[in-house]
C-alpha cells in the first residue's frame, strides 16, 4: 500500500467530510463519495460516475481504496459453511467464515493478523501477533463475502483470528462503519464481540454503550487452572474479570455470554462445573459450551459425553447453557487452522 495515500475506506463520514473540506470541496461531496464506497462498493475512483474528473483525479492522488482477495475458499458439503482465506493488501493472510442459519447469514471476522494472547487451545495464536488489522480490512471481509456469495450478512461475530479488544480503536472504528446508516447499516444488536478477558478494555467498551453482545472466553473459573490454558489470566484474575462483566451488564443493560471450551480431562470435571456455577450464579448471563476442536500439537480432544455431563451439572444450578453447534467441521472451520496450514506450506 502506498504510505502517502490515506485509506479512504477506514474513514467515517465525518472524517471524510473533514478531509474533503480541507481539499476545498463542498461538504455534500463526502456523502456522495461515501455512498459509492459503502453502498455501491466501487473498487476505483473512476467508477464514481457523478463525480467530476477533476475531483476523481484529486481523490486518487490523496487516497487509496484498499482491496482484499480470496486466495482460498472451502465449502462444507454438510451445511454450506464457507471458509475464506483472504490476502490483505500487504500479502498477509486472515480467515473469515460465512455461516448459514435459518434466521440470517452470519459472518465470523478476524481483527488481527495472528494473536499475542497465546491461548493454548487456539491455532490463531500459535505464531504470535503479526500486526493489527485496519478498520477497512475488517469491513472488507463483510463486503467481499457479500459480493462472492450474493447474500446479505445479517449478523456478525468477532471471533476470528485475533483479540478484537487488543486492537481497540480500529475495532470501534470498524463497528462505527459497519453500523453507519449511510453504509452497511448493520445494527450492533446483531454483533457479538468475543474477548479472552481484557478487563480494562471491557470497561472502556462499557463506557461506549454500543448495544453489542459481549462474549467472554472464560474456559475455567479457577484462577490457577485458567492460567494454564490462558496466559491473560496471569494479568487479570477471574474475580477481576467477573467484576468487569457485572459492570458491563449494569451499564449497558445487555446480558453477557460466557464461552467455555470443554477440553477432555482439562476443565470438564464436576469440580470445574461447581466452580463455574459459583462464579456466575446470580449474573445475567448465558453460558455457551464449545466442544473443543483438536488443534495439531495441543494434544487436546473433545468428549461429547463429558460436554453433556457438564451442561447438566450447570443446569442443575439453574444456569442458562447451550452447546455450540459445530458448523463446517469437514472444512476445518476452527479459527486459525486454515491460515496456519497455508502459512506453513506457502507463506503469504
Ligand atoms: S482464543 Fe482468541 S485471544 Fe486466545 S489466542 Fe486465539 S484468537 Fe487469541
Amino acid at each position: 500500500m502506498n504510505e502517502k495515500k490515506l485509506d479512504i475506506l477506514s474513514l467515517t463520514l465525518p472524517e471524510l467530510s473533514e478531509k474533503l473540506t480541507a481539499l476545498g470541496e463542498k461538504k455534500f461531496r463526502a456523502q456522495q463519495i461515501y455512498g459509492w464506497l459503502h453502498v455501491k462498493r466501487v473498487q476505483s475512483f473512476d467508477e464514481m460516475s457523478d463525480i467530476s474528473k477533476n475531483l476523481r483525479q484529486k481523490l486518487s492522488e490523496c487516497f487509496i481504496i484498499p482491496k482484499i482477495n480470496a486466495v482460498k475458499e472451502l465449502i462444507s458439503s454438510q451445511d454450506g459453511t464457507r471458509k475464506y482465506l483472504f490476502a490483505l493488501p500487504d500479502g498477509e493472510c486472515i480467515e473469515t467464515v460465512f455461516m448459514e442459519y435459518r434466521h440470517a447469514h452470519s459472518l465470523c471476522v478476524s481483527s488481527q493478523v495472528g494473536c499475542r494472547m497465546g491461548c493454548t487451545f487456539c491455532a490463531s495464536g500459535k505464531n504470535g501477533l503479526v500486526r493489527n488489522m485496519t478498520p477497512s480490512e475488517m469491513l472488507l471481509q463483510v463486503y467481499e463475502v457479500e459480493r462472492l456469495t450474493g447474500k446479505s450478512i445479517g449478523s456478525l461475530v468477532m471471533m476470528g483470528i485475533g483479540e478484537p479488544l487488543d486492537n481497540f480503536d480500529n475495532t470501534i472504528k470498524f463497528l462505527t462503519l459497519l453500523s453507519d446508516e449511510n453504509g452497511k447499516n448493520l445494527s450492533l444488536r446483531h454483533v457479538s464481540l468475543s474477548t479472552c478477558g481484557l478487563v480494562s478494555e471491557i470497561r472502556k467498551l462499557a463506557d461506549l454503550r454500543l448495544g453489542l453482545t459481549l462474549s467472554v472466553s472464560l474456559h475455567n473459573a479457577d484462577n490457577a487452572k485458567r492460567q494454564e490454558i490462558m496466559p491473560i489470566a496471569k494479568v487479570y484474575s477471574v474475580d477481576d474479570l467477573i467484576a468487569a462483566c457485572k459492570d458491563y451488564i449494569d451499564r449497558t443493560g445487555r446480558r453477557v455470554s460466557f464461552e467455555y471450551a470443554v477440553i477432555d480431562g482439562i476443565n470438564d470435571s464436576s469440580e470445574d462445573a461447581n466452580k463455574l456455577s459459583g462464579a456466575l450464579r446470580g449474573i445475567n448471563c448465558h453460558i455457551n459450551l464449545i466442544p473443543v476442536n483438536s488443534v495439531d500439537g495441543t494434544g487436546y480432544s473433545k468428549n461429547n459425553k463429558s460436554v453433556l455431563r457438564f451442561k447438566e451439572a450447570l443446569e442443575r444450578d439453574r444456569l442458562q447453557v447451550t452447546i455450540r453447534r459445530t458448523l463446517g467441521s469437514d472444512i476445518n472451520a476452527a479459527c486459525g487452522q486454515l491460515r496456519m496450514n497455508h502459512t506453513q506450506s506457502n507463506p503469504c
